[in-house]
């Protein structure tokens, strides 16, 4: 087991919404790394978490900006054995009219960004025998979404990644779960009209949407020591708008 003390936590699209809520909550117990994809945003960040962690840019899109974060941990000899993949984006269409840049941007930054930040961060957490890696999905992985077939597609993918993946480092102490959010108040849905607003509230048994602390607790217990035994698991954290 890894000391707790001197634990790191990388956090990616920590700028705002859910990932500055998971940047905030780990902070109480971790070395916070949150990323973003401005300097502007990554010095927000770092005004935020004051000593209790920092902000660089990360564009998971990019295979080079992922290298450059991971030298900047690297100088600084920090290895991170909490790893919540979080950064994503919706670019929504109907399928007959997604254009291919549409489809591919979605997709290369929500899935194949969790192949370019995951994979540099497993040996730490192997020589660590210790780790917690948390990625964010979205409650349309399960339930499908008409106009987001590219978000989900990418959704759906990171949940299979994540089950895969945990059976292959579990012998090693690592642990890899998913947080399935439902609909929760950031700039993400903050494009909704209010029509479409009190359409999906209505759909909520618990009659609102979420907050991000919401998620950012059910990302925080998949982190703790108390989660050792979860792994490969989709957390759903939705007000019981779909039931798993
Ligand atoms: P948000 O408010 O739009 O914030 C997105 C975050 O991702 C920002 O920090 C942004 O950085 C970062 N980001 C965007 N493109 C990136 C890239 N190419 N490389 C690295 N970082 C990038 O989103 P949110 O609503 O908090 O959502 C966070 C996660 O929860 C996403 O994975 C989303 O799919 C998932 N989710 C959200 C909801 C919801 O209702 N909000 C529901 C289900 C799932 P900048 O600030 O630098 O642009």
């Amino acid at each position: 087991m890894s000391d707790v003390s001197r634990r790191t936590a990388l956090v990616t699209g920590a700028s705002r919404g859910i990932g500055a809520a998971i940047a905030e909550v780990l902070s109480q117990t971790c070395f916070v790394v949150g990323t973003a994809t401005s300097d502007t945003g990554a010095s927000a960040i770092t005004e935020r978490l004051q000593d209790r962690g920092f902000g660089m840019v990360m564009k998971v899109d990019d295979d080079d900006s992922v290298a450059a974060a991971y030298d900047v941990l690297g100088d600084r000899e920090l290895v991170p054995l909490v790893l919540v993949n979080n950064a994503g984006i919706t670019s929504d269409n109907l399928l007959m009219r997604m254009k291919t840049e549409e489809w591919t941007k979605v997709i290369d930054t929500n899935l194949n960004g969790l192949y370019r930040v995951v994979k540099p961060v497993l040996r730490g957490m192997m020589k660590a025998r210790w780790g917690r890696i948390i990625n964010v999905s979205s409650v349309v992985a399960r339930m499908g979404n008409p106009g987001q077939s590219n978000y989900v597609a990418s959704k759906s993918g990171i949940e299979g990644f994540t089950r895969s993946l945990a059976q292959e480092v579990g012998s090693r102490g690592i642990t890899v779960n998913a947080v399935a959010p439902g609909f929760i108040e950031t700039d993400m849905t903050a494009v909704l009209d209010e029509k479409q607003i009190e359409m999906m509230t209505s759909r909520i048994p618990l009659g609102t949407l979420g907050r991000v602390d919401d998620v950012a607790h059910a990302v925080a217990f998949l982190a703790s020591e108390q989660a050792r035994y979860v792994t490969g698991e989709t957390l759903h954290v939705n007000g019981g708008l779909y039931m798993a």
